[in-house]
């Protein structure tokens, strides 16, 4: 095991504020380099229940405390992860692969939705509706759901955490979370401060294993979780949700994407351009809300290449944690096979390969540009999950518009427009939860983040994050 990979680390699950430890161990590797960085204690089934009644065990308490109190605590959390933000940065390149200022980014991402609920706690408020008959009032309360479940993925270890579990912990729920095997130190380390902020124990509880199906499952079909909250792909999303129906748990779903990037004629091509580089190279492209789709007005089109070239020659492929690197390995090796058979294919039926789209073998891919792409080519109809831009043209806004739509899937859009009868004309007709409008970067915690159609439902973030969490509970006082 590599010696101190950092303060944080810790070696096995966080259930019931202890730290398990078993003779089952799993892996986990630099992403860089494959050296292992250490081996974690496998959980079960046994675990994953008992973390899920520690979670009910201390619902009572955590969701009578006043919000002023659980509001305080979530500020502790928050302080102490921008505190140790450095640290939590490292570990996170280490076992993920992202270059080191990006680490840093996704903390200060993943902090700000703590800070962002602390504040929201406080305002989960009600309501009080005119009544039918003079001797009635109605009163409207939001209440905790209860036991939070939780599964989240590799491409951001900590913030796809943070965003579900500050909102569960401001709204009065408790928490457990099986984080993705790849990456299970960001997370366990983010127990580790929830301990030090004096959030008590049971209330956040981190079950790291290799068994997805199994600890997945207690999650899903305990009569004891109340919400279950899921990202990652739309296959396993599916599986989930049905899994969900047996106790009618409420589900939150953040599935994948399939960003389409429209650059129309009015657009200021720089700008789109450099909007492009930072939506579709953030995380190597491993990203659900990473452009998958360029479609460029046909007057435009060369000079906006031309322009994405110049900018992409500057990117730096190599080990994250190397001064002036801007794209990681992607996961594993599997991926970048997956990206490059999706570019092969685009090239052999008929797509310009204009740079990159060079590999053999190991997990780094090439930033790549393919030009003359069309809608028949499995790499606009899959997400591509890797550096690897894919251009169409169109003439008309209509057809910007079913080009864009043209996909099963409806997380982020993006599109670049100085017209503004055109901007609003043209959000209209998109079908997506959210929408770039002159912008590549548009996660932020005062935001609500979630999709429609296959990208699935729920919003995390903004003061509408809460309403997953919360019930409506209507109350009628009679007799006045
Ligand atoms: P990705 O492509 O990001 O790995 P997945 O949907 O496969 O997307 O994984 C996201 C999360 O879901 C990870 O934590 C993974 O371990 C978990 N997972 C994968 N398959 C299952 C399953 N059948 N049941 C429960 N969790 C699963």
């Amino acid at each position: 095991m590599k010696e101190q990979i950092s303060a944080l680390f810790q070696s096995g699950s966080f259930v019931d504020g202890q730290w398990l430890s078993g003779d089952n161990t799993f892996a986990v590797y630099d992403k860089a380099t494959g050296e292992k960085l250490a081996d974690i204690a496998d959980a079960g089934e046994a675990e994953m229940q008992t973390a899920v009644q520690a979670a009910k065990a201390a619902f009572e308490s955590w969701s009578a405390m006043p919000a002023i109190e659980r509001s305080k605590l979530l500020r502790n959390w928050f302080t102490l992860m921008t505190e140790r933000s450095d640290e939590l940065a490292e570990l996170m390149t280490l076992e993920q692969g992202k270059p080191l200022a990006e680490s840093k980014g996704e903390i200060a991402y993943g902090a700000g939705y703590v800070e962002w609920f602390a504040e929201e706690a406080r305002r989960l408020d009600g309501d009080i509706l005119p009544a039918n008959s003079a001797g009635q009032r109605i009163y409207v309360s939001r209440q905790p759901v209860g036991v939070v479940g939780a599964v989240t993925p590799w491409n951001f270890p900590n913030a796809m955490i943070t965003r579900k579990a500050a909102a569960a912990l401001a709204a009065g729920c408790t928490f457990v979370v099986k984080p993705a095997s790849e990456t299970p130190l960001s997370a366990l380390a983010l127990g580790k401060l929830a301990k030090e902020a004096g959030i008590p124990d049971g209330v956040i509880n981190i079950v790291a294993g290799t068994n997805s199906k199994a600890l997945g499952k207690v999650l899903t079909q305990s009569p004891d979780v109340a919400k279950f909250s899921f990202t990652g792909s739309t296959k396993v999303g599916k599986i989930l949700t049905a899994d969900c129906t047996s106790t009618m748990k409420r589900v939150s779903m953040e599935l994948g994407g399939n960003a389409p990037f429209v650059v129309f004629d009015d657009a200021d091509l720089d700008a789109a351009a450099s909007g492009a580089m930072a939506s579709k190279f953030r995380n190597a492209g491993q990203t659900c809300v990473c452009a998958n789709r360029f479609i460029v007005h046909e007057d435009v089109k060369d000079a906006f290449v031309d322009k994405l070239l110049a900018k992409m020659a500057d990117l730096k492929v190599g080990n994250g944690m190397d001064e002036g690197i801007t794209i990681g390995p992607l996961i594993k090796e599997g991926a970048a096979e997956n990206v490059h058979r999706l570019v092969t294919s685009a090239i052999e039926q008929g797509a310009t390969l204009k740079v990159g789209g060079e590999w053999k073998a190991g997990s780094f891919y090439p930033p790549t540009l393919l030009d003359n792409v069309s809608t028949n080519m499995d790499i606009v109809n899959e997400e591509i999950f890797g550096p690897v831009v894919t251009i169409m043209t169109f003439k008309t806004d209509d057809e910007a518009a079913k080009l864009a739509n043209d996909t099963p899937f409806g997380l982020a859009s993006y599109f670049y427009s100085q017209n503004i009868s055109r901007i609003h004309r043209f959000s209209d007709a998109l079908q997506f939860g959210m929408v770039g409008i002159n912008e590549g970067a548009i996660s932020n915690p005062a935001a609500p983040f979630g999709g429609v159609k296959e990208s699935g439902y729920g919003r995390e973030g903004s003061k509408y994050g809460l309403d997953d969490y919360s019930f409506i509970q209507y109350r009628c006082l009679g007799g006045i």
